[in-house]
């Protein structure tokens, strides 16, 4: 954690715009950020952490694992001509003093508003709604609609709640007691949760339709995408998220790995895999540097790590007699095409390579899994539940966001389908008779 003088140093660097573009067009939470970072200025840590819970309840995960330069910070005015203010930073500083240091709470930021809201609307608060998978989006749509005075079930599919934040992001990136904290937080509101609950398998939809007045879907897209190249069937290929979720790791010790992407799923397996003692890890990417989609410190961190990036390499095929022997890769150069809003990796003839390697993880974006065709819900044409802009699937009673419903992957932004989701299904809810 940053001492008090390093967090008034980073704070004091913060110009308080009037016209807050980190805020508005840089993060998805819209978080009040020149307000949190004046509150910090003058050490009020827990007025600064109030000013965040106004729009998220997430402060002490996204301070410390968002995308910053993509998203608040790439907006902040300071970084047009040098460094910009190290928002981040300070939002995980502000959790861990007001929460973890002082022991504040997030109900003692709602209490009053969930006071007023019992007595002034009797209707809500006898309205029930299940939220199905207490990952980012879930939670946060939970805390929202408790907020609101209605009461709240989550059914969660593990023996915890965090999703991703628990087993899709590595402790040394997220320290699973910020999350426990989080978590804690967010169930003091009177959240009631059940665990061990899988659609699919010992839940089904249609009975909660019965119990809820309203359902919120938000178990996330789970299942690693393929490449649909030869090989890839063969021992020793794995699936990233699957990797990090059901810790499925090999014995790593004087084997070269090939981790295949360029998003944060890719800097996580190569990193953690790396720290497991691999002998080489080379990530593998057919863009170049600028055009990664993970996080630049991530990649800075690995670099200084020790693992390699095989930069507009692809995958051609993987070889091997049962298990993963080699890798043909092939180089790539990057093209404008008509219509295209992003350079497009083309393969050069003829420079194709082989790499002896152990083990590939495809860390190329992820789906949901195929029950979730079974659900009786529209689906859009990449396979994710169809919804329209209040956040409700074809069917009107059960709403969804996160990953599940293709949102842009990142964790503030499948908070920001949490909250929005929550406020839709009040509004729903209001309008019922
Ligand atoms: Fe502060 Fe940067 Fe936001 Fe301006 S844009 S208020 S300098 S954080």
């Amino acid at each position: 954690m940053l001492s008090i003088n390093e967090a008034k140093e980073k704070a004091n660097y913060c110009l308080n715009c009037k016209v807050k573009p980190c805020s508005l067009k840089g993060c998805p939470l819209g978080n009040n950020i020149p307000e949190f970072i004046k509150q910090v200025k003058e050490e009020k840590y827990f007025e600064a952490y109030k000013i965040l819970s106004e729009t998220t309840v997430l402060q002490g995960v996204c301070g410390r694992i968002c995308p910053h330069k993509k998203q608040c910070q790439g907006s902040c005015v300071r970084g047009i001509k040098g460094e910009p203010v190290a928002i981040g930073d300070l939002e995980a500083f502000t959790f861990d003093k007001a929460i973890t240091e002082q022991g504040h709470s997030l109900l003692e930021c709602y209490k009053n508003e969930m006071a007023e809201n019992k007595e002034k609307n009797e209707k809500l608060s006898n309205k029930k709604v299940a939220i199905i998978g207490g990952g980012p989006a879930g939670l946060t749509c939970s805390a929202f609609l408790a907020k609101s005075g209605i009461k709240v079930t989550i059914f969660e599919k593990y023996n915890y709640l965090g999703g991703l934040l628990v087993h899709g992001i590595p402790e040394f990136r997220l320290p699973k007691e910020i999350v426990k904290q989080t978590v804690d937080n967010i169930l003091e509101l009177g959240i009631e949760v059940k665990y061990n609950q899988e659609l699919g398998k010992n839940l089904k939809l249609e009975d909660l339709e019965k119990e809820f007045d309203a359902i919120f879907l938000s178990i996330g897209a789970n299942v690693s995408s393929k490449m649909g190249i030869e090989g890839e069937d063969l021992e020793g290929v794995y699936g990233g998220n699957e990797l990090l979720e059901y810790n499925l790791h090999p014995d790593y010790k004087d084997k070269k790995v090939a981790v295949v992407g360029g998003g944060n799923v890719a800097m996580d397996c190569a990193r953690t895999i790396n720290k497991m003692g691999a002998k080489e890890v080379k990530v593998i990417y057919r863009r170049a540097r600028e055009q990664m989609p993970a996080e630049d410190k991530e990649v800075e961190d690995a670099i200084n790590e020790g693992i390699e990036f095989l930069f507009q390499n692809n995958v051609v095929k993987i070889i091997g007699d049962g298990k993963v022997e080699k890798v043909e890769l092939i180089k790539t150069e990057l093209v404008q095409k008509e219509g295209e809003t992003r350079l497009v990796p083309v393969n050069i003839e003829n420079s194709n390579y082989i790499e002896d390697i152990d083990y590939v993880v495809m860390a190329l974006g992820s789906k949901p899994e195929g029950f979730v065709s079974n659900l009786g819900l529209e689906l859009n044409k990449w396979g994710n539940i169809s919804i329209n802009e209040n956040y409700q699937t074809s069917n009107s009673k059960v709403f969804s966001g996160g990953d599940l419903a293709g949102i842009k992957g990142t964790v503030a932004w499948a908070a920001q389908s949490g909250r929005e989701a929550a406020n839709k299904i009040v509004e729903f809810l209001e309008n019922q008779k």
